[in-house]
């Protein structure tokens, strides 16, 4: 279909086939901001192909200095918490006074459902729209640890690229919330009064791992219950042991339609990020996640391997049935597996 358009109308085509970007202009247009070569750059962190991958690897080592001087910010609830109408308040009023917002997603559901329900540009329509932000729905790496590893890299780039405010999206059920917490500096959790707590994953410990809990729709008639619930909030978060040490968690209430309450949000944060920096447990934070996520992703990358391993398939099988009939026991199947594996995986 080349040239169709160009038969069509005499004139030649307006729009050029996508040049192959080399390492330096790359690294180049993102340290210029430049919002399409961030784009293409994230397409190739994204990719599951091998050479793309060794490229990304290539210019995220190249981009290492230039990143990490943002604030981290995970946001995790129900659908319908409001979370993306609270990001485009935030984000709005954030790009008003000057600042550089990224917002992205951690979605491990994306490549089940085939399309992401977070980070999606037609849910925040406004911010999309703005110079300063930048908005990437969650990558479909497939596994949560896939996902995660994309949406790290991404997050890096964007630092890289300018970006001081980073927010991470994540829907308030499983595993991701403990994968962005992993992630971010501070981790807010959006609540709505009425849903009931077991709905909002309360039961799931999500209480432990946040910093501040936003009550959102404090508006009309539920201003005060809003205000009622983060009261409860608060006390219930001085009985949990803190997520960030030296951080008393406290629940905040806000509008995200009216936009009311978001300023305090942002004083919380900013107050928190000043006060973990002046302690050094914001740096010391950065660095364990830094290490943790390395390690993370050889225990990821040796489960692949191992399940992959054409001796351990192989051996599976009859493992199985002997198992089931009683005549080895777990242990010592599991030690014919790794014993399958470590003779030709060295
Ligand atoms: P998300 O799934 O958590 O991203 O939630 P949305 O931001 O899509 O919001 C879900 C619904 O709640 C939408 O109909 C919003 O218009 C509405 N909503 C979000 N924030 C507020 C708020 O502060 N007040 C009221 N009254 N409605 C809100």
């Amino acid at each position: 279909m080349r040239g169709s358009s160009s038969v069509r109308t005499g004139r030649r085509p307006t729009v050029k086939r996508r040049k192959i970007l080399t390492p330096d202009e790359y690294f180049k247009g993102i340290i210029e901001g430049n919002r399409t070569v961030i784009a293409r750059a994230i397409t190739l962190i994204e990719s599951n192909a091998p050479r793309h991958f060794e490229t990304a690897q290539e210019l995220l080592q190249r981009l290492l200095p230039y990143t990490g001087k943002s604030i981290r910010v995970g946001v995790s609830g129900v659908p319908g918490a409001g979370k993306s109408t609270f990001i485009e308040a935030l984000g709005n009023q954030l790009c008003d006074e000057g600042h550089k917002v990224a917002v992205l997603a951690v979605d491990p559901s994306s490549s089940i459902t085939r399309g992401s329900i977070l980070g999606d540009k037609t849910r925040m329509a406004d911010l999309s729209r703005r110079e300063n932000a930048f908005i990437r729905p969650s990558p479909s790496g497939g596994m949560l640890g896939g996902v995660a590893r994309k949406s790290r890299e991404t997050m890096l780039l964007c630092e890289a690229a300018g970006f001081d405010v980073i927010l991470i999206e994540t829907v308030g059920v499983g595993q991701s919330e403990v994968t962005v917490r992993s992630m971010v500096d501070f981790f807010l959790l959006v609540l709505i009064t009425g849903a009931g707590d077991e709905l909002q994953g309360m039961k799931k410990g999500v209480m432990e791992i946040c910093d501040a809990i936003l009550v959102n729709k404090a508006d009309g008639d539920n201003i005060i219950s809003a205000r009622s619930a983060a009261v409860e909030y608060t006390n219930m978060l001085h009985y949990l042991r803190p997520a960030t040490r030296g951080w008393i968690p406290k629940a905040l209430t806000c509008s995200s339609a009216k936009k009311t309450g978001i300023d305090e949000v942002w004083n919380l944060i900013s107050t928190f990020r000043k006060t973990t920096v002046e302690s050094g447990v914001f740096q010391e934070r950065r660095r364990s996640q830094t290490l943790e996520w390395v390690f993370n992703m050889v225990t990821e990358q040796l489960k692949e391997r191992f399940y992959n391993h054409d001796g351990v398939r192989r051996l599976i099988p009859s493992l199985k049935e002997e198992l089931l009939s009683d005549r080895i026991s777990a242990t010592m199947a599991a030690t014919k597996l790794l014993a399958a594996f470590d003779k030709t995986s060295i």
